[in-house]
């Protein structure tokens, strides 16, 4: 995973193993464990230093609570806003590296500034409870520009 990031972002590393915290866990599922995606990020903001972007990857469930009007929804990955430098993706719901790489890439997108696109071919598509990232595994040319504008190869 570190070696195909480094593809298009040179500068980055791994900081290492973070535990999951319990606190994390959603009180809203008993059959399964599942963890807060908002509550990660908040772990990983402690690890954020004004230069440089966090990025948490587990093999956890994660999920958020009050989300698309259920009580608890898994989700792939979560950013926590635009431009803000935080953001956690998992592979448990992904199907495969590929998969897994553009939910990084997605959420990395968010970290960056970019918001949801209305392209139905880029990777910043809004997944709406499912998974774009079957059907394309590519920026559009504005979400693209945005990104290498901030350095990024794509
Ligand atoms: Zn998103
Ligand atoms: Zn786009």
């Amino acid at each position: 995973m570190m070696d195909s990031l480094k593809a298009h972002y040179p500068r980055c590393k791994f900081a290492g193993n973070i535990g999951l915290p319990d606190e994390a866990l959603t009180t809203k599922r008993h059959d399964h464990p599942r963890y807060r995606a908002d509550l990660l990020n908040k772990v990983l903001g402690r690890y954020k230093s004004d230069s440089t972007i966090v990025i948490g990857l587990t093999q956890a469930d994660i999920g958020l609570d009050n989300f698309r009007n259920r009580p608890h929804s898994g989700i792939m990955g979560l950013a926590g806003g635009f431009g803000i430098g935080i953001a956690v993706f998992s592979s448990y719901r992904p199907h495969g590296y590929g998969q897994l790489f553009c939910v990084m890439l997605h959420e990395i997108g968010h970290t960056q500034g970019l918001r949801h696109c209305k392209n139905p071919h880029c990777i910043m598509q809004n997944g709406k409870g499912g998974n774009p990232f079957s059907k394309t595994n590519v920026f559009c040319d504005k979400c693209k520009d945005f990104m290498q504008a901030r350095h990024w190869t794509l």
